[in-house]
């Protein structure tokens, strides 16, 4: 497995070199809407420290993480008058991971309703209206 490349995407995010909607932070995580949402609400939830995935994160890192996901699931749930929530986790290329910064996906889902494809960029203003759902019900 690779070294953990401090260049990655959501590495910049943390540093504040390129801009993320941000919904919730503690000590240990962040959590952000995702660009590309394959469902209204869908966010990520990351570990402000470094590491690749799931195969290389401490057991410290892991259970940080996992708890802000069950937090904003919460959130998301209440925010968007869901039925459910999708976790989705992906690990290494062949695993599915385009960002190898270790990340939680967290989708509010209703029932009967499809995740939407891969790759399609939001409009900047809507994600900043779903943001501000989740936020409100954060509390
Ligand atoms: P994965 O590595 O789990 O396959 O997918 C990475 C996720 O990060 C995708 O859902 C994609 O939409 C999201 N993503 C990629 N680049 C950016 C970015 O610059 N900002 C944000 N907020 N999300 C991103």
């Amino acid at each position: 497995m690779s070294a953990y490349d401090t260049d990655n995407i959501f590495a910049k995010i943390l540093r504040g070199e390129i801009p993320a909607i941000r919904l919730y932070e503690d000590e240990d995580t962040l959590c952000f809407m995702d660009i590309m949402p394959r469902a209204d609400g869908h966010c990520l939830v990351i570990p402000k420290s470094p590491c690749r995935n799931v195969l290389d994160a401490t057991p410290e890192q892991l259970a940080a993480v996992i708890k802000t996901v069950q937090i904003m699931s919460h959130a998301v749930m209440s925010a968007f008058d869901a039925d459910g929530v999708t976790l989705q986790q992906f690990n290494e290329a062949a695993g599915g991971q385009e960002v190898f910064h270790l990340h939680f996906h967290v989708l509010p889902r209703h029932a009967g309703l499809s995740m939407r494809p891969p790759g399609t960029m939001a409009e900047m203003d809507v994600l900043q209206a779903h943001a501000e759902k989740i936020r409100a019900a954060l509390g």
